[in-house]
Formats: structure tokens, sequence, C-alpha cells
């Protein structure tokens, strides 16, 4: 996809050592053990303190690094507070320990909050068994299934226990952080209830994971919402930023900040109806939602992008079912297959 966004940062900070992208707001990377190696934080300028946006990945690499910010990377100052924008682990998975460590609150959704606090605690057999059954209707056999129940409840690994309260945010709350006004602006499709913050003064947009620059932002169906229409939600929420303007200074969570921030979401939405047209086109024939990942991605995927993949691969059978240009068929033995109306 041709790309035309402009970044004034052309290298990213080196892991553990924040830079300044606007006066009092520093960019801070960290590491993911996956393909998608980095995950950028945001340490805002609050008083005698900052408030970090988003946590990083709960792993001992993660934890190292924040020692070494704890540090020297601080200023001398505190964190004073920390705002998770969604319940992913890289956004999320550090806030219990970040929070214990300085006596600090965590601020996020409801939904989000709920959402962490409820996989983090599931260690249930019967959430296991569901996740097989889910997948093997999705087509999943033999060696993936076994895969599946291995992997049990992934989540609980990659987070430390979420804090047991929450300071509550939503749409069009205004977080006030050092001398700005921050309005939160809720996304759904890639998580239950996304908050973005921006702050209009300065045309600033912390997009989170709702807006990326380079990747799209996993839009999947999963075990807890087998009916789930993801992608009408996430389409729908991109438009949420157009009312912007269009010199916004984006921050997202992975890759470089940006400015071009319409014509990002106009590329996300082109993206997304490239793939439901050749979702469609594949729907010819009866086909399964494993089965469409060879259509949808065309290369190799690993043991955990195949998970995230088979979740893409419904979230586009399950728009075009909703808008009746597709319809679904249970076989005898559960397994689920679309065919084009
Ligand atoms: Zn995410």
């Amino acid at each position: 996809m041709s790309n035309r966004l402009d970044h004034p940062f052309a290298q990213p900070p080196a892991h553990a050592q924040p830079i300044e992208v606007a006066p009092g707001i520093l960019w801070l990377r960290m590491p993911l053990p996956f393909q998608l190696d980095h995950i950028n934080l945001w340490l805002i300028e609050d008083g005698d303190g900052w408030t970090l946006v988003d946590t990083g990945f709960a792993d001992d690499a993660t934890r190292a690094l924040w020692g070494r910010v704890f540090d020297d990377g601080l200023r001398g100052l505190p964190i004073r507070r920390i705002v998770s924008t969604h319940f992913h682990p890289d956004h999320i998975g550090l806030a219990g320990w970040l929070a214990e460590r300085w006596g600090v609150e965590l601020w996020t959704t409801q939904a989000e909050w709920l959402y962490a606090r409820m996989l983090s605690q599931d260690s249930g057999e019967a959430t296991v068994e569901w996740q097989v059954e889910f997948y093997r209707r999705a087509g999943f056999e033999g060696e993936m299934l076994d895969l599946t129940r291995r992997r049990g409840n992934v989540y609980r690994s990659r987070v430390v226990p979420i804090p047991v309260s929450l300071r509550r945010i939503g749409a069009g709350s205004i977080l006030r952080i050092g001398g700005r006004d921050w309005t939160v602006i809720i996304g759904t499709g890639h998580s239950p209830e996304h908050a973005s913050l921006y702050c209009a003064e300065d045309d600033i947009l912390i997009s989170g994971d709702q807006v990326l620059p380079k990747i799209s932002p996993i839009v999947g169906v999963w075990p807890q919402e087998p009916e789930a229409n993801p992608l009408q939600c996430f389409l729908a929420s991109l438009d949420v930023f157009r009312p912007l303007p269009r010199g916004t200074f984006v921050l997202p969570s992975h890759g470089l900040p940006f400015r071009g921030l319409h014509e990002r979401l106009d590329q996300l939405s082109c993206h997304h109806d490239a793939r439901l047209a050749e979702t469609l086109e594949a729907c010819r024939d009866s086909i399964t939602g494993k089965r469409l990942l060879d259509v949808l991605f065309r290369r190799p995927l690993d043991d955990h992008q195949v998970f995230f993949a088979i979740g893409e691969s419904l979230a586009h059978l399950h728009y075009l079912m909703n808008r009746g240009e597709i319809q679904r068929e249970q076989r005898a033995d559960g397994v689920q297959l679309f065919r084009k109306t």
C-alpha cells in the first residue's frame, strides 16, 4: 500500500531511552517478543510527575528496561498516573506492577478493565474446551487443535495481576494532564472500548492501536463472542476520527509518529474493502474460516500469528454475512462453511 504519511521522526528511540516528540511529551519504546517487536509508550509531563500512557508487556525484558527508565529516564520525577488505552497485554500488562511501584491508580475504560480482569483470572477448563470447539468450527484440525489446547489461556501469562480498582474514563472524558486537556475518543472493533486521547490545543492524538501508520490493527472474532461483527465496529470507528484537523500529529502504539491522519483512515478503509472483495470472491465455493487464511494471508503464519489471522478471517466473513452477501451453513460435524448468497 502506498504510504503518503509524513513522519517527523525518522528513527525510533532506543529501548528505555525516551525522546521528546512535543513539549512535555516523551516517546518511550519497549520490546515485544513477537514479529511485531515493539510498542510505543508515552510519558506526559503532569505537574511534579508524569502520566504514563500504556505500560509494555509483562516480561522480564520489559521490567529490566523499566528499571533503567526509573533510574535515569524520568528526570527525577515520579509516575503519578497510568492510563491504558485497552486491555491487550502490551498496553496493560505491567499496569499492576507499575501501579504498586509508584502507588498510583490505573485509568482506563470500564469495558477494557473488565476484559483484562476477566481474562487474567479465568483459569477454567471450560474456557479452554470452548476455545477448542470454537476453532474446530472454524476449520482447525489435528495439530492445530492440540496447539489450541496446549496454549490454554495465554492472556494470563502476558500480564501481571490487573489492579483491583480503576479510575473510569469514557467517551468525551477530559483528562487534565499538566497544562493540557486531553479528550477521550472511544473506538471499537480492535478491542471493546478502546481509548484514544486527543489534545485540541496542540492538535495531538495519542491513537493507541485504533489508528496505526503501517500495519492494520487486528480486527478479529474471538471465542468470547463468537457471533461478533467487529469489522463493522472498526470501520464505523474510523469515522469518529474524521472530524479532527488534517494536520493532527498522531502518536501511535506501533510504528512512527505521523501526520496524515485522514490519508491513513482512507487507506485502512480501502485495505478492508480490498480484503472483503477477496473474501467474497473466495466464497464462490463453500469455505471455512481456516481455508480463507490461504487467501487473505499469502505467507506462512507462526503459532502466534495464526490465532490473530483466524480471528481476522472470521471478522471479514461475519461482516459479509451480516450484509447478506454470504450465508453460513453448518456441516454435520459442526464445522461452519460460508458461501456466496
Ligand atoms: Zn491492541
